[in-house]
């Protein structure tokens, strides 16, 4: 077994969703200065939290928006100082400014809104004269039963579809390349759409009931191939190839839409 297979789950961050702003820097002052959160006010006002994350190898100044924690986060190499970090903040607020304008306007779940089911949009429909359960047809999303607990029911429904999807595409890969996989899980992970631990269990984030299903095959496929190939090799890549034709329009559909699918929130 590779060295690498215990770590397996925090090294394969499948579908990263995070938008990267690199800017080389000299900052190098005061060696083991840390800080953790701070508030930048934006250009239009508003107060958004940049959370500070000191690395030993990072070589440079790194500045990234997370839509699902709604924060920028900074990496900062050794020996940064809190001035350099924060002139380099104060130097990207209209891009940050930029982020969280693209995120605003789909960051709700709830009735009225559309959904996408398999990368086809849906409106949500809230019937609270109907029983309490979740149907889809032509369209739409259809959640009965009182307004308490639609998120809940909407959510769960959408999990167990999740479910059955991710879990019939984990059958049939694993038969296509001669592996087992021990557990399927489904989670809400905020950074990565799949991983596979070294007991062979595969976890999936149910958001993937939202994309393409040529996506969400391609995640799979991906997991799929760490049960043979612990790392991300030439080797392992060619065991993607066996089982899905389109891994890179998958890899760019998530880079480029992923963020919003992470971010959706449901109305409390
Ligand atoms: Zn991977």
């Amino acid at each position: 077994m590779p060295p690498g297979f215990p770590s397996a789950a925090k090294w394969c961050t499948n579908g990263m969703p995070w938008t990267w702003k690199t800017i080389s820097s000299n900052g190098h002052i005061r060696r083991g200065r840390k800080m953790n959160e701070t508030t930048v006010r934006l250009p239009n006002g508003a107060e958004l939290a940049v959370l500070l994350k000191p690395h030993s190898r990072a070589r440079r100044l790194k500045l990234r928006y997370d839509a699902a924690r709604r924060a920028a986060v900074l990496t900062t190499p050794p020996r940064t100082s809190s001035a350099t970090a924060m002139t380099f903040v104060e130097r990207n607020l209209d891009w940050l400014l930029g982020q969280l304008e693209i995120y605003a306007d789909q960051e709700v779940l709830g009735p009225d809104r559309y959904l996408s089911f398999l990368g086809h949009d849906h409106l949500i429909l809230h019937r609270p004269d109907q029983a309490g359960r979740v149907d889809r047809q032509e369209g739409q999303i259809i959640v009965g039963g009182p307004a308490g607990g639609f998120d809940v029911r909407l959510l769960n429904w959408l999990k167990k579809q999740a479910r059955t999807q991710l879990e019939q595409a984990v059958a049939e890969k694993t038969a296509l390349l001669g592996v087992t996989c021990h557990r399927v899980r489904i989670g809400d992970p905020k950074s990565r759409w799949g991983s596979c631990s070294s007991r062979k269990t595969l976890s999936f984030s149910w958001r993937l009931i939202m994309t393409p299903a040529s996506v969400l095959d391609y995640v799979v496929a991906h997991e799929v191939a760490h049960l043979k190939e612990m790392n991300h090799s030439a080797a392992f890549w060619r065991e993607v190839d066996r089982l899905v034709d389109h891994r890179d329009r998958s890899r760019r559909w998530l880079r480029e839409h992923g963020p919003r699918l992470m971010a959706l929130q449901f109305e409390a």
